[in-house]
């Protein structure tokens, strides 16, 4: 039995199908006994959608605005992924990043996590529920609702597997793992099957889109393992 900080991207809940897929992914962890805390990014391209939205109507949107705008696609995909998780008979709670207690600073549309407040998330786990977080926000001191920067549900994987303690952190994406390059552009990249916490830096900070570069940093500091992993197969 492991505990385990699961996030799920976009890509990984685009539509309600995959939503359900993620679920039965969950429900399969869960009867082999491990406990389970899961952050999930917006569906699809919801974060694009709702920032064109704002530039329609503003050519530079106030960022407190944008961060309310922005924070409210995780909403979907956290509780639409509890719904469909209550379908199948599995007990589980939905937060936000400021319900699960994620500090951050004013810093909107880049905040930084200062202090996770854990309790909440660990009384739920106590009662047996699957916390369902929603990725790339967090609250200030204040109760204004921030976000993290793009692929920013990454840093919150990795903070709070490291706030929990958890065993590792996994992250389910539309590749099988990191790789030389990006196997998109780059047909004849392959998978590192082992990666330094400072080559993973470097790659994150050229461009390297599957682990943000925040989350990398938060996972050496606190010595997260973290595991990329496909969510559309069982590599
Ligand atoms: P998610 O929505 O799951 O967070 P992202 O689009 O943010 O997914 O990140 C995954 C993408 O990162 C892959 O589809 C791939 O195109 C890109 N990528 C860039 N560089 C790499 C790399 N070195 N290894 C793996 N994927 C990479
Ligand atoms: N939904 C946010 C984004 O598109 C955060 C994330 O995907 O990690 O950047
Ligand atoms: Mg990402």
């Amino acid at each position: 039995m492991n505990f385990i900080v699961q996030k799920y991207g976009g890509s990984s809940v685009a539509d309600l199908e995959r939503v359900r897929h993620v679920a039965y992914r969950i429900r399969e962890y869960l009867e082999q006994g491990h406990q389970l805390v899961v952050v999930v990014s917006a569906m699809g391209k919801t974060t694009d959608q709702l920032l064109h939205m704002a530039f329609e109507v503003h050519p530079r949107p106030p960022e407190r605005e944008l961060d309310m705008l922005l924070a409210t696609g995780e909403q979907i995909s956290v509780s639409l992924l509890s719904i469909t998780l209550d379908s199948l008979g599995i007990n589980s709670i939905s937060l936000t990043g400021g319900q699960a207690g994620i500090i951050t600073s004013d810093f909107y549309t880049r905040a930084k996590i200062l202090r996770i407040h854990s309790d909440r998330i660990r009384s739920h786990l106590s009662e047996g529920k699957v916390v369902i977080v929603a990725g790339f926000q967090g609250k200030t001191s204040n109760e204004d609702i921030t976000t993290l920067g793009r692929g920013g549900s990454d840093a919150t994987a990795c903070a709070l597997a490291a706030a929990l303690h958890a065993d590792y952190c996994e992250i389910f994406t539309d590749v099988s793992g990191v790789f030389t390059a990006d196997p998109r552009i780059v047909p004849h990249a392959h998978k590192i099957n082992r990666v330094s916490y400072d080559e993973m830096a470097e790659m994150a900070s050229l461009g390297a889109r599957v682990l943000q570069l925040r989350a990398v940093d938060f996972s050496q500091k606190y010595g997260v393992r973290v595991h990329v992993r496909s969510s559309f197969n069982k590599e």
